[in-house]
């Protein structure tokens, strides 16, 4: 360990996005990648062809990009007012913030709430790891509860017991999905009551990065709600993943605080375009969820059938998949060999405690993820 380095980072590793993809041996194209949840289909060429006129005519390289990020934020309301039946006057730019990727919004928000040992952080496992990961390099203490086994509620007790034992720093910031990965399960009508009953002092942040595939929103409570942000991203449904744009809507006080702590030029020019252009061109882009939900009902029916297989409903573009308890063989052994099965015959998908997140791709890649599956099941089950 460096001399210099803060002692408790010794015990990190560092976040491997596609730990399908950490062995020496590459990563393939020709490998079905639904273990990321990215949208299957790349912007369409016209849209590409936009956007190199753009880098090519509009972007000088020499100058820094805009760093207040008005146009976008304008256009990022526009959308998120119409999207949830809104006013139209709603919501304005003074209620977006802009990130590199939801990423940096949420360890924005942790630097904003919880440093100098001022809070720690409440998250409901399995959920997204990025919250935990981002609150460790921060230094912020990260108290973790437990889901219900079969419908993945958060178990609400425990989230009641960790708020009100939790001192020294208490708890600041509940994070939650909506819907919730790698489980799919939007929110429950109990667990929104719970979070409408924190008090004024805790952050509720809910993340919606799936919002555009689940329909589901909380933005029409956030003016009554001065504790809630929420968050969202291009990265899944508006496909541009490799440009790293998230942003989050709350009221301007909170906005103006995320301002604060953020790096001035925080977005490359190239990324804003391409963000705008995804959002003029939204009907567009939008218009391919409607097959993948159509394919992830048909995977889940078909996944259901199976006598070893347990798949729950899914209000995204993702399966979470579980085996059912069996005693001819130990399930997180079973996990795994099914995960390395599918590797080996093409498909990466992501392991989790307790199953397996299928991303939904393209109906090529959902009917050869369906065999493979099939095969490598026929192992445990013959
Ligand atoms: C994919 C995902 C994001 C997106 O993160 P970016 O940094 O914007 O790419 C955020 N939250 C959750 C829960 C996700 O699954």
């Amino acid at each position: 360990m460096l001399p210099f380095i803060r002692s408790d980072l010794a015990q990190f590793t560092a976040y491997k996005p596609h730990p399908s993809s950490n062995t020496a041996e590459p990563v393939a194209t020709q490998f079905d990648r639904l273990d990321t949840n990215e949208s299957p289909d790349d912007l369409p060429p016209e849209l590409k062809e936009k956007l190199a006129w753009t880098y090519q005519q509009v972007i000088e390289t020499n100058r820094y990009p805009d760093g207040g990020h008005e146009q976008l934020k304008d256009a990022i309301a526009e959308y998120v007012n119409e999207s949830a039946h809104l006013s139209p006057s709603l919501f304005t730019a003074a209620n977006i913030s802009v990130g590199n990727g939801s990423d940096e919004l949420i360890r924005s928000l942790l630097i904003a709430t919880c440093l100098r040992g001022e809070g720690s952080i409440l998250v409901a496992n399995p959920t997204f790891s990025m919250y935990g990961i981002l609150a460790q390099t921060l230094g912020i203490e990260v108290v973790t509860i437990g889901r219900n086994a079969t419908n993945f509620e958060i178990d609400l007790k425990a989230a009641q017991t960790a708020i009100s034992q939790t001192q020294n720093p208490p708890i600041r910031v509940v994070f939650v999905v909506h819907p919730n990965s790698p489980t799919a399960n939007p929110l429950t009508a109990a667990e929104l009551a719970w979070l409408r009953s924190l008090p004024e002092h805790i952050l509720v942040v809910i993340d919606e990065a799936y919002f555009e595939f689940s329909q589901n929103t909380l933005v029409g409570e956030l003016a009554q709600r001065s504790n809630w942000i929420i968050l969202r991203t291009f990265s899944k449904a508006f496909r541009l993943a490799a440009l790293r744009v998230g942003y989050c809507i709350a009221h301007p006080e909170a906005i103006a605080i995320l301002e604060k702590v953020r790096l001035p030029y925080n977005l490359p020019s190239f990324s804003l375009a391409a963000a705008l252009v995804a959002l003029q061109n939204r009907q567009l882009l939008l218009s391919s969820i409607v097959q993948i939900l159509s394919e992830r009902d048909k995977l889940t029916a078909i996944l259901s059938q199976h006598p070893a297989l347990q798949v729950t409903e899914s209000a995204a573009n993702f399966l979470y998949l579980r085996l059912k308890p069996n005693n001819s063989y130990a399930q997180e052994a079973a996990l795994q060999s099914l995960h390395q099965q599918l590797r080996t015959s093409g498909t990466l998908v992501r392991l989790l405690n307790g199953g397996l997140r299928i991303t939904i791709g393209t109906p090529e890649e959902n009917t050869r993820t369906l065999e493979r599956l099939q095969a490598a099941m026929a192992n445990f089950t013959s």
